[in-house]
């Protein structure tokens, strides 16, 4: 099954408001099978969205318009879509009564306006709203398609999403034999990841997402036998980059580092120079992780590392903030004072100016010390200030989850 997704409003076509209703929509299309291959952004007049329509009806499967179903003038979705199909309006007098005894309820007079969002085309459907007052609509021609239009606030429409349009699609049969996992993998890129992945994504549909430090690999199979071929391709793919994945769909590397901090039963404290704070940000995200985050200590000047965390003079004179040896330093220093069971520590040259022809910007130093041992890794990334700070939470995340994950 094919669908197009229309959004419609000036403040999208301008800018003032991200198209969110796009991306939820063609996310959850995306999970019951469906392919969404247009997403169409128009302004509010009703020639905008005759001009959308043609271009997709009758041709797709699905559509779904959001927006501008509201009870303002601008709000011209309703009177656009009965006109496209040459229906009257009609009022439906029920769901007027509805609107008015809520008003009540709250000790309020309607607005006369409002009336207008009972207007339904004639031979359309009204879908309840759960979230708010304006009816979705739904108009359903056998050899042409579903025409769904839901209102632009994304709550309403995430709401009439579940409860009237994604029964309906499912009432259709129209989610495809295609099925979907995504490998959440951190720590190579996605370069290195496609080129061990080489012969796979040969054959099989292999998609990768990447961000700073990480990268999802989305898998796809399809056929009657898409949900066994998903897990082969599936462990096949963890046998060549197992080491990287730490978790599937939605999961976060923080997330997945608290479970494995959690089940050893140990503590860990951060001392953070480039990265201002990013790592800190990141374990504290966790609902929980005061179970096993002592603190950290933002030590971005020379003198604060000396005074925080215990690095020597001699040791920052000798090999500079952004090295093996001060790396070290630091992560033993937030350990101790901290009294955690893991120091780890970042330095680094975020840029874009402060680096050398031996350390260029995007030199970075992560430390690790638990008490077993120490042991520090250097990373070279871009000369991009913010991507480098993210990536090099991750990367440092990530080593303590591999040194977590080995022992
Ligand atoms: P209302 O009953 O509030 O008038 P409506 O169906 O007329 O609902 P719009 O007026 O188009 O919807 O939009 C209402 C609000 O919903 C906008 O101010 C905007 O913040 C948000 N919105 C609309 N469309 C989108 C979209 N595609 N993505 C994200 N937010 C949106």
């Amino acid at each position: 099954m094919n669908a197009t997704i229309i959004t419609v409003g000036e403040e999208l076509l301008i800018g003032q408001v991200v198209d969110t209703n796009a991306a939820w929509l063609s996310n959850r299309l995306y999970w019951l099978g469906i392919c969404v291959r247009n997403v169409i952004t128009v302004g509010d007049k009703e020639e905008d969205i005759h001009r959308a329509l043609k271009q997709v009806w009758p041709a797709n499967d699905l559509t779904v318009i959001t927006g501008g179903l509201g009870p303002t003038p601008d709000d011209r979705t309703r009177e656009a879509v009965a006109g496209y199909f040459h229906r009257r309006l009609e009022l439906d007098a029920a769901l007027v009564r509805q609107f008015e005894e809520e008003y009540v309820r709250r000790g309020l007079t309607m607005p006369p306006a409002n009336a207008r969002m009972a207007l339904i085309p004639k031979g359309f459907e009204s879908l309840p709203n759960p979230a708010g007052a304006a009816p979705g609509l739904l108009y359903e021609d056998s050899s042409c398609g579903m025409l769904f239009v839901v209102p632009g606030v994304p709550d309403e429409m995430k709401a009439i999403f579940k409860t009237s349009i994604e029964p309906r699609i499912s009432l259709h049969g129209a989610a495809s034999t295609s099925v979907h996992r995504t490998l959440c993998t951190a720590g190579k890129s996605e370069s290195s990841l496609a080129a061990e992945l080489a012969d796979l994504t040969e054959r099989y549909r292999i998609a990768f997402l990447p961000s700073p430090g990480q990268v999802r690999v989305r898998l796809t199979t399809s056929g009657a036998k898409a949900g066994k071929n998903l897990d082969v391709l599936e462990v096949l793919i963890r046998t060549r980059i197992g080491d990287c994945v730490f978790g599937i769909e939605s999961d976060t590397l923080e997330a997945a580092l608290g479970t494995l901090l959690k089940k050893r039963g140990y503590t860990i404290a951060v001392a953070e120079s480039c990265t201002g704070g990013c790592v800190l940000d990141m374990l504290t995200n966790v609902a929980g992780s005061s179970e096993y985050l002592r603190g950290g200590v933002i030590a971005y000047a020379n003198d604060i590392k000396r005074s925080a965390l215990g690095v020597q003079h001699k040791t920052l004179q000798r090999y500079g903030a952004v090295s093996k040896a001060v790396a070290l330093e630091m992560a033993h220093g937030v350990r101790d004072r901290l009294d955690a069971d893991v120091g780890l520590s970042v330095t680094g040259i975020a840029g874009p100016g402060g680096g050398t022809r031996e350390k260029p910007v995007g030199t970075v130093w992560i430390g690790y010390v638990d008490r077993e041992g120490a042991e520090a890794k250097l990373i070279r990334l871009g000369k991009n200030r913010r991507r480098n700070k993210t990536a090099s939470a991750v990367l440092a995340l990530d080593m303590v989850r591999r040194k977590l994950s080995m022992t």
